[in-house]
């Protein structure tokens, strides 16, 4: 999952309670405002600000659900309304200005996830007489990180390998034999005068992992992990272009990298296609700047083009020497399924079986890894909403049966046949 498509959530602390909260990788608050904090699941990004000096410190995430008193004797037991947390950011980086930086956005006070919507009592800025400290889950872009100087921080994303991947084997294989490895020995690779790097498309269904596979090349090369997809870069306040030439021009300096481009139909259509004004006016910069990087065969940059329309992609961006790796990312088979299952499962409370979880599995054909990550998600606060505050909660096979009948597949039979045509003709799949 990318960083902006993740909610957020900040909690604050003074210089009194700072270091606890350093020290054990817990956030606290008081018990009234469990209710708050119930909505922040694992994964989300929190911010942590010290309001007696006004400083955001690092980027962490939320390690799983927040309970009350994970850590009872945390702060002498005045704030048992507690979350584990995870630092993300390289250190404990320290933002200062935090209230100018974060203006505007802490006046963001509705929030929905699914049915969940709740109203965060307005709060134009925060000071020493704050009261309520849980400001809120919301969602921030891009600019929000860059903005703040996070961008450098967040380029590596450490925690997705390939193994995190659930099936896709000769995906992965291949992968790892001719992507990274020539990474790894990079010196016989140069002495072979291997062609290390260059352009690779994913494409398939959407939510079956293709920007999780991206990441985790990222991770195995230790390279940075740079988004250039159109959504980044338009959304982008300002000149789009300003921000394209700013991502190339910070390259130079990068010993590895990976570029993700997410929506690549968007770029690598054919002119005629191309309907926006801006993208017509960004699409040559970018492409003239991905054909120096395909013609500069000494620099280690991968390209990673992802798309769920293949259809839709100009052939000629496909020829050898561009992206001419091509990986379908298909829908999880069975095996895949189960094990999507049990990592959504991981750390948190369950009863269900290996038989039970075969069974979910089979009854799952067709959905993807994202509504499989969904089903879980919605079958865990089901189980939340079933016992209030007890700590024995646990999903049942029950939760998760109601969970799937609310689920519809997000991928349709006619989009994956589709894929699999275009896959076809070009003898990738068979
Ligand atoms: P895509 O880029 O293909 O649209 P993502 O990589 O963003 O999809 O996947 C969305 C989420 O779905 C991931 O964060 C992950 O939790 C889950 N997921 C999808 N496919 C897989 C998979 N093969 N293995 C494990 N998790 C998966």
């Amino acid at each position: 999952m990318k960083w902006v498509d993740r909610a957020c959530f900040f909690m604050i602390c003074t210089n009194e309670t700072e270091k606890e909260c350093l020290e054990r990788g817990l956030f606290g608050d008081q018990e009234w405002l469990f209710p708050y904090l119930k909505v922040i699941k694992r994964g989300d990004i929190g911010f942590l600000i010290n309001v007696s000096n006004d400083e955001i410190i690092g980027v962490f995430e939320a390690d799983g659900p927040a309970m009350l008193n994970i850590v009872p004797e945390a702060w002498g037991g005045r704030f048992p309304a507690q979350i584990k947390v995870k630092l993300i950011t390289k250190e404990h980086k320290r933002i200062d200005s935090a209230s100018l930086k974060l203006k505007g956005i802490l006046e963001l006070r509705e929030v929905k996830r699914d049915k969940f919507a709740y109203k965060i009592p307005k709060q134009k800025a925060y000071g020493p007489d704050v009261t309520n400290k849980v400001l809120g889950l919301f969602r921030v872009d891009d600019y929000f990180y860059s903005n703040l100087g996070l961008y450098d921080d967040l380029g590596l994303f450490p925690q997705y390998k390939l193994e995190d991947v659930a099936g896709l084997e000769e995906v992965k294989n291949f992968i790892y034999q001719r992507v990274i490895a020539p990474f790894e020995d990079w010196e016989l690779a140069s002495k072979l005068r291997l062609r290390v790097g260059g352009g690779m498309l994913l494409f398939g269904p959407p939510g079956t992992g293709k920007t999780l596979i991206a990441m985790a090349i990222a991770n195995h090369i230790q390279a940075k992990f740079i988004d250039i997809s159109p959504s980044v870069i338009i959304g982008y306040p300002g000149e789009a272009e300003k921000r394209l030439e700013n991502i190339f021009h910070g390259l130079e300096k990068e010993p590895r990298a990976v570029l993700f481009l997410d929506e690549a139909e968007w770029i690598l259509c054919r002119r005629e296609d191309q309907t926006s004004s801006v993208m017509q006016r960004v699409t040559p910069v970018l492409l003239s700047q991905l054909g120096r990087i395909f013609k500069n065969k000494n620099k280690p940059i991968i390209v990673i083009a992802a798309t769920n329309k293949p259809q839709m992609i100009d052939s000629a961006f496909l020829r050898p020497g561009r992206f001419d790796k091509l990986f379908y990312i298909g829908l999880p088979d069975e095996d895949a399924r189960v094990e999507i299952i049990k990592m959504q499962l991981r750390d948190r409370p369950h009863d269900l079986t290996e038989a039970q979880i075969k069974k979910v599995a089979k009854r799952l054909e067709g959905y993807s890894g994202a509504d499989i990550e969904q089903i879980i998600e919605e079958a865990a606060f089901l189980a939340f909403e079933s016992k209030d505050y007890d700590n024995d909660v646990k999903i049942t096979i029950k939760h998760i049966n109601e969970a799937i009948d609310k689920t519809p597949k997000s991928v349709s039979e006619e989009e994956v046949r589709s894929i699999e045509e275009w896959a076809r003709m070009r003898n990738l799949i068979e």
